[in-house]
């Protein structure tokens, strides 16, 4: 188990499958159609059962896609959550495509959501580094350190930020990054 503790809670890595997951907020890697997809969005889909595609399709009518750098909330159907927070991240074209502030925004929103719902737990996946390519190490930095900011910066119901990666090997890339992050950041006094 991999924590970095912060003012507000903690955040941790572990690796797993995260529709196993008991949380608040479960958070999707969707893509901007919303309405499904392959990874772990079709994993959170089948495992949760079919209301949470049915919500999408309303959010879907009512406004449309949802732009990269994104988020939107459903409920959870049947996994171990309240709500399924659907981040869409950016696909990988190169790096010169505003990927990495995007990448960024996603986790900022999800976050954001979290709190305006008052929520106290929240996992993540590792977004954008399946289909959408990101490279892991820069994708592993930025998610953390926007998350490290958020939770040492901002007032939020979030105590518990928990990352779950899906091989040891991504597990491995995000433990190396906290191990940096946490060198750089000073416990609170
Ligand atoms: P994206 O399109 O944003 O790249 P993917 O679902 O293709 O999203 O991949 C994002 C990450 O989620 C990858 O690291 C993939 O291995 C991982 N992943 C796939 N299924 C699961 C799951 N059930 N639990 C956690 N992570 C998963």
């Amino acid at each position: 188990m991999y924590v970095l503790t912060t003012d507000n809670g903690a955040i941790s890595l572990k690796r797993g499958d995260i529709t196993h997951e008991t949380a608040d907020a479960i958070v999707n890697a969707a893509n901007s159609g919303l309405l499904g997809g392959g990874g772990v969005d079709g994993a959170i889909h089948r495992a949760g059962g079919p209301s949470i595609l049915e919500e999408c399709k309303l959010i879907r009518e009512d406004q449309g896609k949802c732009p990269s750098g994104s988020a939107v909330v459903t409920g959870a159907g049947s996994l171990k959550a309240k709500f399924v927070i659907h981040a869409v991240g950016p696909i990988w074209s190169g790096g010169n495509r505003n990927e990495g502030p995007t990448l960024a925004a996603a986790y900022s929103k999800c976050l954001n959501l979290a709190t305006e719902y008052s929520l106290a737990s929240i996992c993540f996946p590792s977004i954008s580094t399946g289909a959408y390519r990101f490279p892991i190490e820069e994708a592993a930095k930025i998610a953390l350190e926007t998350c490290v900011s958020f939770m040492r910066g901002k007032a939020t119901t979030l105590q518990d930020v928990r990352f779950v990666l899906f091989s040891d090997d991504d597990l491995a890339v995000y433990a190396s990054r906290l191990e940096e992050l946490s060198s750089t950041i000073k416990s609170p006094a």
